[in-house]
C-alpha cells in the first residue's frame, strides 16, 4: 500500500522507517530538496499549495496523511475530495487555530484555562477584563516550539498597555490571550484511533508522558510520567482524549498536551499527528506511534501499545553530540534525522528504555551531561 505524506521532515522519515517493514511505500510532498524523508520514498518536490504538485502527489493514492499541522486548509480540502485523508481536514483546521482548539476542548468538557481572542486593538480592553494578568499572548496560528508567544506578568503599566505592546510585537496578527497556568508538570497523552470496516472503531493509548521544555522546545520526555504515581492523571487524560477523538470521528495518532495543576489536568493543545513526546515509543513500546499511525490511516488493525518498562527521550537541538560518546551509554538508542546543524533546529533524539524508571537514572544523568543544545 502506498501512503502519501504531506511534509518530508523527521516525522515523515520516522513514519517511513516504521512503515517499510510492513510493506508500506511512501510518497512525500515536500518543497525543500534533500529533506529528512528523502531516502524513504518518492518525493514530489513542490510547494504545499501547488496544484500541479498536488496532482502528481495524489495520483493513484488511496490514503494520505501529514506530518505537520500547518498544511494549508485548501490543500487538505483538495486531498479529502480525492482520497482518504487522515486525520481529517476538520481535525487539522481545529488544531491550526488556538481559539477553535480551546473552544472545542471547552465544549467537550475538557478543562482549559480562561482565554479570549484579540483580532484588533479594540478588543484588548475586553480581553484583559476576561483574562487578567499574568497571562500568555500567543498567535492564533502558526505557532510552534514556543514561537509567537509572550508571557505577560503584572507590572507597573496597566494590563491593557502590556497586552497592546506584546500584540504589536507579535505583528498585530489575530492572537489568543490565555491565563498563565501555574503548573507543576507538563504531560501529554498519545493515542491512536482506527476505523476498521465492519469492526467499528478501536482506540489505543500509550502511557502518560511527562515533558520538560527549554525555551519552549521539548527537552526531555519520560514515560510513564513520574508525576503520576497513582495513575489518576493518565485515567483522566485517557477520558478527555477519548471524548475528543470520538467527537471528531478521529483516525490516526493524536497528541494532547496538558498542564498538571492542583485542580487536575488543563488541556493546552492538540497535535493531529505523530508527536515528539511519543518518539520514545519506537524503542519503548511493542508498536510505535509511527507504525500505529500508519496502521490507522491504512485501515489496518492497531498494534499493541504495551511498553517495555520505562523510557526517557532527550532531544538533540542545534548541534549533534559525538555519536560514539552517546552509543557508549548503556541502553542508548540514537536517532538522527540527517539534518545539518543550525541553532534551534531539532537534529535527532536519544531514547533510553529499561525495566524501571530507576534503572534509567544513571544513564539519563550521563546523557544529560553529554547533550548540549545550541539555541
Ligand atoms: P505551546 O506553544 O502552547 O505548546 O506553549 C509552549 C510552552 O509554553 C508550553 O509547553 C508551556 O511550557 C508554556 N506555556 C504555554 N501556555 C502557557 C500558559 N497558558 N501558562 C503557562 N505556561 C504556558
Amino acid at each position: 500500500m502506498k501512503i502519501g505524506v504531506v511534509g518530508g521532515g523527521q516525522l515523515g522519515r520516522m513514519l517511513g522507517l516504521a512503515g517499510l517493514p510492513l510493506g508500506f511505500q511512501f510518497r512525500f510532498l515536500e518543497p525543500s530538496a534533500d529533506c529528512p524523508a528523502a531516502r524513504l520514498g518518492e518525493v514530489i518536490r513542490a510547494p504545499y499549495h501547488d496544484m500541479d504538485g498536488l496532482e502528481r502527489f495524489a495520483q493513484d493514492l488511496s490514503f494520505a496523511t501529514y506530518e505537520f499541522e500547518n498544511v494549508p486548509a485548501e490543500t487538505a480540502q483538495w486531498l479529502s475530495e480525492r482520497l482518504t485523508l487522515a486525520p481529517t481536514a476538520r481535525a487539522l483546521s481545529i488544531a491550526q487555530d488556538r481559539i477553535a482548539e480551546k473552544t472545542t476542548f471547552r465544549d467537550l468538557g475538557i478543562p482549559v484555562q480562561n482565554f479570549a481572542g484579540i483580532s484588533s486593538a479594540g478588543e484588548i480592553e475586553a480581553a484583559v477584563l476576561k483574562v487578567p494578568l499574568p497571562a500568555v499572548l500567543k498567535t492564533r496560528r502558526l505557532g510552534y516550539d514556543g514561537k509567537g508567544q509572550r508571557v505577560l506578568r503584572v507590572g507597573s503599566t496597566d494590563a491593557a498597555s502590556t497586552v497592546r505592546t506584546a500584540w504589536n510585537e507579535l505583528g498585530k496578527v489575530p492572537c489568543i490571550l490565555e491565563s498563565f497556568v501555574a503548573f507543576s508538570a507538563e504531560v501529554s497523552m498519545i493515542a491512536v484511533r482506527a476505523r476498521n470496516p465492519g469492526h467499528g472503531a478501536s482506540i489505543a493509548f500509550y502511557p502518560l508522558t511527562q515533558n520538560e521544555h527549554r525555551d519552549g522546545i521539548l527537552w526531555k520526555s519520560q514515560a510513564p510520567a513520574p508525576c503520576d504515581q497513582s495513575g489518576e492523571l493518565a485515567e483522566s487524560a485517557r477520558a478527555h482524549v477519548r471524548t475528543l477523538m470520538e467527537s471528531l470521528d478521529y483516525v490516526g495518532v493524536i497528541a494532547v498536551e496538558f498542564f498538571v495543576t492542583d485542580a487536575g489536568l488543563v488541556a493546552n493543545e492538540m497535535a493531529p499527528r505523530v508527536h515528539n513526546s511519543g518518539h520514545w515509543t519506537t524503542d519503548g513500546a511493542v508498536t510505535s506511534q509511527f507504525e500505529n499511525h500508519l496502521r490507522a490511516v491504512g485501515t489496518m488493525p492497531l498494534g499493541s501499545t504495551e511498553c517495555h518498562g520505562a523510557s526517557v527521550m532527550i532531544n538533540l537541538v542545534g548541534r549533534s553530540p559525538i555519536a560514539s560518546r552517546i552509543l557508549e551509554i548503556p541502553r542508548a538508542k540514537l536517532h538522527l534525522y540527517g539534518k545539518g546543524p543550525r541553532p534551534g533546529r531539532k537534529l535527532g533524539h536519544v531514547t533510553l528504555t529499561g525495566p524501571t524508571a530507576h534503572s534509567l537514572a544513571a544513564p539519563t544523568a550521563e546523557l544529560e551531561r553529554l547533550v548540549a543544545w545550541d539555541l
